[in-house]
């Protein structure tokens, strides 16, 4: 494919605050396309809203496609061609397309004040319209380069009069375009009313940004959550009125990641109600301080939560349900992805999770296991003794946090043992096995698990007792608690004194 007509896809972003499950799909649907096609994967910050623009969001965008490995191939920090990246960087060009489609009558200047604007909501609301718009039923009746006469116009503007640049939306006209999702879908121009174009700032609004660039940018591709539909008119208008119909990229409006029980799009405040994150990373509002939980930081893998977004809205037609990033990027199709709203659901996400822990091996799980237990104080430096670990516990594992509780007692004894399951049939006899069993163990000679349990299981036979009811209370001495791996396997990589310890310990205590 020649340079001209490689695919160019992009991310969008507003830094607004935390990026939302949904925001990450919509990354992810665009890398794995671009990737998928040998083409280019753009981040560009839509940061025209001062209002809305908070500090510090656009580098946690930058760090949450960077834990995903989802590297822009152009964007604010690599650089690129057809930079800057960033909208409120790229602020001079857009009044130009704004006046270009003033004097071709596809906009005007409106002059109209807050107040002027209020009172137009008031006046003209009826019952058929409580919300009253700015559109082809009312500009004439406001103030505008359409209402006033041109020379009044011209004064306000030399005057410098603070005004707006609106699109001027034709009356009862179809405007269609061709989403790869959804197939034809049609507005009627009548439902869309006259959006603001260039602000009195002298930013662009989203509508306009977003087709100047998307044009400057070359994008070809242009996917991006359903949330953007209703505006979809605006933009295939302005792509027409500035010229550059032919160039307009391919559309598909991804569906809605809807609340767990389906009732509604799922929002952050759902998260918080319902106890899950909703967000990829720990965001932390710099205005209020408050902190909202992020599926990094809460224990998922990279790759499950990849894995999970993924199948938000998309199969491959088969039942597999796992699936590397490679693996999606060869089955990756756009056309696949379902049009109906997507149901979180958290128990598959961790679902997810437990599956890829089970997948990884323990070398790769290594670096995430290390922080975790360096959090709880327990640094480990042999590695080939933290991998054999790993590999014992990490299917027991749903979320990465529970490597502590699973693996702590590898490294220190328990401070305290949970006897009650085994007090009531705790005996001297048992007692003395235990004595016997140490005495065995410090005979020097080979020590792992089918030793430390061919002594076990001969001495019990010897004494009479059954292994199963002395196996429990084994663990209890060694892991303080009835969870964890095969026991056996825990005395060996604790080494024969400490297990000798534990279980001289566990005596005492019983
Ligand atoms: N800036 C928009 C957002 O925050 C991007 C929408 C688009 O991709 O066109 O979602």
């Amino acid at each position: 494919m020649s340079d001209s007509n490689k695919i160019r896809v992009r991310f969008a972003p507003s830094p607004t605050g935390g990026l939302h499950i949904g925001g990450m799909r919509t990354v992810l649907f665009n890398y794995l396309f671009a990737r998928q096609h040998n083409g280019i994967f753009v981040l560009r910050i839509e940061d025209t809203d001062q209002n809305r623009y908070v500090p510090g969001a656009e580098e946690y965008i930058m760090a949450c496609l960077d834990w995903c490995g989802m590297h822009p191939d152009e964007g604010p920090h690599t650089g690129g061609p057809y930079g800057p990246y960033r909208q409120s960087e790229r602020k001079e060009i857009y009044r130009q397309y704004a006046e270009q489609l003033v004097q071709a009558g596809h906009a005007y200047y409106a002059f109209d004040s807050t107040e002027d604007l209020e009172a137009m909501r008031i006046r003209f609301k009826t019952a058929q319209n409580p919300a009253p718009q700015y559109d082809h039923s009312l500009r004439m009746k406001m103030r505008n380069s359409l209402t006033l006469a041109p020379t009044e116009v011209k004064q306000l503007i030399e005057s410098g009069a603070s005004h707006v640049i609106r699109i001027r939306v034709p009356e009862n006209e179809l405007v269609g375009l061709q989403d790869m999702i959804r197939g034809g879908v049609n507005f009627n121009t009548s439902q869309v009313d006259d959006k603001v174009l260039l602000k009195a700032d002298g930013m662009p609004t989203y509508h306009l940004a977003v087709v100047v660039d998307d044009y400057l940018m070359k994008i070809t591709h242009a996917f991006r959550g359903e949330e953007w539909l209703p505006s979809a008119p605006v933009h295939v208008l302005l792509w027409k009125y500035l010229g550059w119909e032919d160039d307009m990229p391919q559309w598909a409006h991804l569906p809605l990641i809807m609340k767990p029980d389906g009732n509604g799009k799922l929002s952050k405040r759902d998260g918080d109600r319902l106890g899950f994150p909703v967000y990829a990373m720990d965001w932390k509002d710099p205005k209020t301080g408050d902190l909202t939980r992020g599926f990094r930081e809460l224990g998922f893998l990279a790759q499950a939560f990849i894995n999970m977004l993924a199948m938000l809205g998309w199969n491959d037609g088969s039942s597999q349900e796992l699936f590397t990033m490679q693996e999606l990027i060869r089955k990756f199709s756009i056309e696949r992805v379902h049009k109906g709203g997507a149901k979180f659901d958290y128990e598959k996400a961790k679902w997810f999770n437990h599956e890829w822990i089970k997948r990884l091996s323990p070398e790769m799980l290594k670096p995430d296991v290390k922080k975790i237990l360096e959090i709880k104080g327990i640094k480990v430096d042999d590695d080939a003794l933290l991998e054999r670990i790993i590999a014992l516990v990490k299917d027991r594992c749903v979320l990465l946090p529970e490597f502590y509780d699973q693996t702590k007692f590898f490294f220190e004894a328990p401070k305290q043992l949970v006897t009650e399951p085994i007090r009531s049939k705790w005996s001297l006899e048992k007692a003395a096995f235990f004595v016997d069993y140490c005495l065995l163990i410090q005979t020097p000679g080979p020590w792992d698990a089918a030793v430390a349990e061919s002594i076990f299981k001969n001495l019990a036979a010897e004494k009479h007792i059954k292994p199963g009811e002395l196996q429990l209370p084994l663990r209890i001495m060694l892991v303080g608690d009835k969870y964890g791996p095969p026991v056996f396997d825990i005395a060996s990589v604790i080494g024969r004194e400490e297990t000798v310890k534990r279980i001289q310990y566990g005596i005492q205590a019983l």
